[in-house]
Parts: structure tokens; C-alpha cells; sequence
């Protein structure tokens, strides 16, 4: 069932788009993943959440995308720069480790946290290092293309040549003529012609720890050159959608279009997807304001910023309550708050699992509840459907939560709605939750406490004699696979071996 309704805010438009993949029902999805020098914190959550709610729609719709989503462990220089200190060899040498170890173990702790987030891998996920012939190759075919220039063993990208034939900052709205105007003048140092120029190859200097050799020189890739050699070279020269942060838009994704134009004469590709930024308290994130908080330091509550731990699926709940291109203000309020929805929407969900079809003699349908549901499935589907609205869905699967809570209690009967509109509610509001929006039961974390509770109250039946109470206790334990060890000082449980 391919939705002929979905629409998607192009920012290269600046419009909200009607969906038409190139090659449907395929749809190829190119998402700039982390440069794995640091924790993820909770702009990487937005970004991943968010491209996880886009690739679980399109797929609930039908098509087969290839979600690729890069790793970039070479090349992201500091203040996203082209000069300076690659960011992962920097960590390197502060925490005395292989560069390759700092990019391993930050991508194994990335990984970790999406998978707490129940984000879907990308179904491939590829790392620059590991794509160093194919940025060669792009280098060496913009210089063919006379649109850029070697110094020194450096190339750089010739943005004024591009900018003659084929418009440069289209995509974030920025004129060469002014970007000129206001940026500073080389200082004479630099081997750049021009200002705007970037670099697509580098000459490593004697300290630089990963090098690799080209027809240049022993160096390394530009760090925007690598999502265009990921990109086209498993999703070809033009792909459907392609996605990032923010602030990625200049000037990255700026220079993935100039290269891909100068390469393979097309705009990379067609739909260009931006998720806004997070703030925190009003504030930006960083680490000098002393706001930066991990995932897993929200996941613990170990940070003194945080009023009590997040859990994963409260932050990917919260993350979903906002539309993806408006900001998001972090705070404890609005964490708290998004722990009682995501709790509200679950137990829903649970109850849902639960309810069954009756027919009974006596009750009509009701015509008026069955429009009431019919409305909020069709509502929760358009808001997906207009730019992957989740905040607004989520507000219909409130509409629908209703329904479900009344037939858990009795105030509505299941034949009210008649079958159809029973099974509709009831497959729609599990589906959403569950296959669009990601959301899942979070248990297990609190079974000690649970375990607790119940060691209390069989040790309170014991000291009032209550031998049926202990017994039933003991017995309801053992069904669970558990036994009560009771010792001369304690009360204890272990596994029944
Ligand atoms: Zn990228």
C-alpha cells in the first residue's frame, strides 16, 4: 500500500514536495552518521531517532529502502575546518590509544545507545577509512574536470570555477557573492585560491597519524568528499532522500552537492531532509557552558543537571513529541512529562494486547464512536503522511488511547464499534506504536525491586505464621523458574537449578 499522499519538506526546495522515489518501490537513503571521537549525546539521539521514524514509515508503506548511514573516522578536522587537528587523532593522543581504537570504541558505545534508543541499523553503515581508493578516484575525476587545483600536495575545490556553471549554496540559500563579502581574506599563509575553496585531499604533516598514499601526497581525504564517495557509490549518483542534522546543511551537505554536480553531473539527491537542533534549557549545548550532557549519562541520571534518570524509550518518546524541523528545549520538566505520555501510550499498548472481540445481543453499534475512531486512524495516518508529523500523531494515538481505555473498562463495548472497527483500532494503535514510532516496552530493569517487594511480603507472612501465604509465595516463585532461600539472618532468592 504505497501512500500516494506522502510529502516531504525539501530544504534544496524549500517546499513541502510530493513523495516520487526514483526507482520505486526502492528508495535510497544516505543519513550522515558520527564522527566517533565522543559519547553520543542527545543531538545524535535527534538525528537518529529521527531518520529511524522516516525509514520505519517508508517501509511500513511499502517501499525497500537502503538506509545508509556513515561512520567518519578520518578526516572530520577540528571546528569542521581545514586546517588543524583531525578530532579522533586529537583523542588519540590525549587518551594514549591507536586512532583506530578511539573510532572502535566510540562506535561500539554509538551503537550501544541506539540500540537502547530500538533505532534500526542502517542496513549499511560504512566508514571512510574503509573508502579511501573510491575518494582518490573522486578526486582525481574533479580535477579532470578542471574544478580543482593541487598545492603543495593538497587539492582543493575550485568553488568559483563550480559556482560559473552550476549555482554554489543553493541549498542553504547562500549567495557566493556575499559568502565572499564576508568571509576573512587568506592570511598568505594559506595554499587556498579563494576562501570558500575546501579541501578534498590533504598533505599529512610529520605528526599526522593516519596517512594514506595518493597521487599527491601521503595524506588524508577531505572529510565532506567522504559522504560523497559513501553515498554514490551504494546508492548511485542520484538517490532519493538524504538526511542530517541542522548544521550540517553549510557548509557539508553544500559541498556534497558541488561534488557530486563536479563528479557525476547531478545533484546527489533529490529530497533533502534536515532535523532542527536541541537545546537545553533555552541554551545551546556545549561543553563550556557545562550543559553537555551523554545518553548514558541520562540513562543513569548521572549528571548534575538531571533532576532522575531518563529512560531510553522516554527520550526517544520525547524526541517524537516534536515535529523533526522545530527545535526541541531539553529540560527536567519536559523529560518528566514525556515520561508520563511514553508510560500512558505503553500501558495502552499492553491493554490493547489484551482486548477481545465479543459480540453480544443486546448492543447496537454506535455509530458515532465508530466516525470518532475512524477520524483519529485517519488523522494519525495524514500526520505521518505531511512530513513525518509524529508530534501530531502521537496527539490522534491519545484520541485512540481513549477508546482502548474504555474497553478495558467496561464503558464501551467491543460490539459498540462492531468488528472491523474494533480490529482497525486495535491493529492501528499497536502498529504505530510499535513498527512507525519504535516505541517498546521497556521491563526487566526493576525486577530486583520487584523481587524485593515480594521477599518483603513473604517475610512478613512468615513472621505472622501465615504458613498458606508462605507456601503460595514459594509457589508462585518456583512457576517462575525462582526459589526463596530462607537463611538464619536473611531472606534471599537464587535461580532453581
Ligand atoms: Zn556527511
Amino acid at each position: 500500500m504505497h501512500s500516494k499522499k506522502l510529502k516531504i519538506y525539501n530544504t534544496l526546495s524549500r517546499n513541502k514536495e510530493l513523495f516520487e522515489p526514483i526507482r520505486p518501490p526502492h528508495v535510497g537513503m544516505y543519513v550522515c552518521g558520527p564522527t566517533v571521537y565522543g559519547d553520543a549525546h542527545l543531538g545524535h539521539a535527534r538525528a537518529a531517532v529521527t531518520f529511524d521514524a522516516v525509514y520505519r514509515y517508508l517501509s511500513f508503506l511499502g517501499y525497500k529502502v537502503r538506509y545508509v548511514r556513515n561512520i567518519t573516522d578520518v578526516g572530520h578536522l577540528e571546528a569542521d575546518a581545514d586546517e588543524g587537528e583531525d578530532k579522533i587523532a586529537k583523542k588519540a593522543k590525549l587518551e594514549q590509544l591507536e586512532p583506530m581504537e578511539v573510532a572502535q570504541q566510540y562506535a561500539t558505545s554509538y551503537h550501544r545507545d541506539m540500540e537502547l534508543l530500538n533505532t534500526i541499523r542502517p542496513s549499511i553503515e560504512p566508514r571512510a577509512t574503509g573508502h579511501i581508493p573510491e575518494q582518490i578516484q573522486l578526486v582525481e575525476q574533479i580535477l579532470k574536470e578542471g574544478l580543482a587545483y593541487e598545492v603543495n600536495g593538497s587539492v582543493y575545490f575550485d568553488v568559483l570555477k563550480y559556482n560559473e556553471t552550476t549555482k554554489y549554496g543553493r541549498l542553504s540559500g547562500r549567495v557566493v557573492e556575499e559568502l565572499m563579502s564576508g568571509s576573512r581574506e587568506l592570511d598568505g599563509q594559506s595554499e587556498k585560491r579563494n576562501p570558500l575553496d575546501f579541501a578534498l585531499w590533504k598533505k599529512a604533516s610529520p605528526e599526522h597519524l593516519m596517512k594514506w598514499e595518493a597521487p599527491w601526497s601521503l595524506g588524508f581525504p577531505g572529510w565532506h568528499l567522504e559522504c560523497t564517495a559513501m553515498s554514490s557509490k551504494y546508492l548511485g549518483n542520484q538517490f532519493d532522500i538524504h538526511g542530517g542534522g541542522m548544521d550540517l546543511m553549510f557548509p557539508h551537505h553544500e559541498c556534497e552537492i558541488a561534488q557530486g554536480n563536479a563528479c557525476h553531473h547531478t545533484d546527489p539527491a533529490k529530497y533533502w531532509l534536515h532535523n532542527n537542533m536541541i537545546t537545553i534549557n533555552g541554551q545551546k549545548m556545549g561543553k563550556s557552558l557545562g550543559n553537555f550532557i551523554t545518553l548514558q549519562q541520562l540513562f543513569l541520571g548521572d549528571h548534575d543537571r538531571l533532576e532522575q534518570a531518563y529512560s531510553p524509550m522516554t527520550v526517544r518518546y520525547f524526541i517524537l513529541t516534536a515535529h523533526y524541523r522545530s527545535t526541541l528545549d531539553f529540560s527536567n520538566q519536559a523529560l518528566q512529562s514525556a515520561q508520563k505520555g511514553y508510560k500512558k501510550l505503553i500501558n495502552g499498548f499492553r491493554i490493547a494486547d489484551g482486548l477481545v472481540y465479543k459480540e453480544d445481543g443486546d448492543v447496537s453499534i454506535d455509530v458515532k464512536q465508530v466516525g470518532q475512531i475512524r477520524k483519529s486512524i485517519d488523522a494519525a495516518f495524514a500526520s505521518m503522511d505531511d512530513d513525518f508529523n509524529t508530534a501530531q500523531a502521537i496527539g490522534h494515538l491519545f484520541n485512540l488511547l481513549k477508546k482502548i481505555n474504555s474497553l478495558y473498562t467496561g464503558q464501551l463495548h467491543p460490539a459498540h464499534l462492531g468488528e472491523d472497527a474494533f480490529n482497525e483500532l486495535i491493529q492501528t494503535y499497536r502498529t504505530f506504536i510499535s513498527e512507525i514510532l519504535g516505541l517498546i516496552e521497556e521491563k526487566g530493569d526493576n525486577q530486583d525491586q520487584l523481587l524485593q517487594v515480594i521477599l518483603d511480603l513473604y517475610s512478613r507472612a512468615k513472621t505472622a505464621r501465615d504458613y498458606q501465604k508462605v507456601d503460595k509465595i514459594r509457589a508462585g516463585l518456583k512457576d517462575a523458574g525462582l526459589i526463596i532461600k530462607d537463611m538464619k539472618d536473611k531472606i534471599d532468592w537464587g535461580y532453581e537449578e
